[in-house]
């Protein structure tokens, strides 16, 4: 009885080494498509070839108001940084983006006060999905010995994920981001058709490694999808009373 069941067995691995012997090298080289030739930037730092530049120090041209789009951005920008404009609320991207890699810096006060969450908050929204907070955060915040939960800390996919370590620098130090993030898809009754997953780089050091997100981001209550195409990406004026934090230097590439 066994040999019934093995012979065919036998006869498949044999089969498969014969083809693996007929096979030459170049039958698992292949020359099309191209890799795109893009130059790198001085450092890994600066802008490639084929990025976005969406901000570079002088202007505030390609955002805008979140909650009024048709107004441009009013954040501050001086010596070649932006700074969070608490009252003119979040900013985002004039272009809409679906799948990215981001390159972006910030930086906390060097006098800020305040403690946990109300300590030079603001957020990097992968995709806003509408006014206000709407959409998906990786938290900005002093988490250099400042301590809040751990899904809300810097680096985290907020109220989802802690960051699998914490790389923050004090306040007065720029730090980076480097995100890949993979929007979700849907079907056309609005139903998911796969989930967002991103991948984040923090002072080059990895604290979310593709992450499968739940959802939109909730203050109270559990993550979930709501349909949507391709979003801009937000940044957080957080309503705290800590002082305002910084940004330099933000690129985007379309994948
Ligand atoms: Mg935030």
């Amino acid at each position: 009885m066994k040999n019934y069941i093995l012979l065919p067995v036998a006869i498949a691995i044999s089969t498969a080494t014969f083809a693996q012997e007929k096979m030459k090298h170049e039958d698992t080289e292949f020359y099309s498509p191209v890799p795109t030739v893009v130059t790198p930037g001085k450092t890994n730092a600066d802008p490639p070839s084929d990025a976005i530049v969406l901000f570079d120090g002088k202007n505030l041209d390609q955002w805008v108001s979140t909650d009024h789009p048709d107004q441009n951005a009013d954040w501050f920008v001086h010596n070649g940084i932006m700074t969070v404009n608490k009252k003119a609320g979040n900013i985002q991207t004039r272009e809409s983006f679906t799948d990215y890699q981001l390159h972006l810096e910030w930086r906390i006060p060097k006098d800020i006060e305040g403690s946990g969450q109300a300590r030079g908050n603001s957020g990097l929204f992968l995709a806003s999905t509408g006014k206000g907070d709407s959409g998906y955060e990786v938290q900005i915040l002093d988490s250099y010995k400042n301590s809040t939960y751990v899904n809300g800390q810097a680096g985290s996919v907020y109220k989802q994920y802690a960051p699998l370590v914490n790389p923050n620098r004090p306040p007065g130090q720029w730090q980076t981001y480097d995100v890949i993030w993979t929007a979700p898809r849907f079907n056309e009754d609005g139903s998911l058709k796969s989930p967002a997953y991103v991948t984040v780089l923090f002072n080059g050091i990895l604290v979310q490694n593709h992450s499968e997100l739940k959802g939109v981001t909730k203050y109270i209550g559990l993550p979930d999808y709501y349909a949507h195409g391709p979003e801009p990406i937000k940044l957080q004026a957080h309503g705290d009373n800590s002082k305002p934090i910084s940004f330099r230097n933000i690129w985007v590439r379309k994948l």
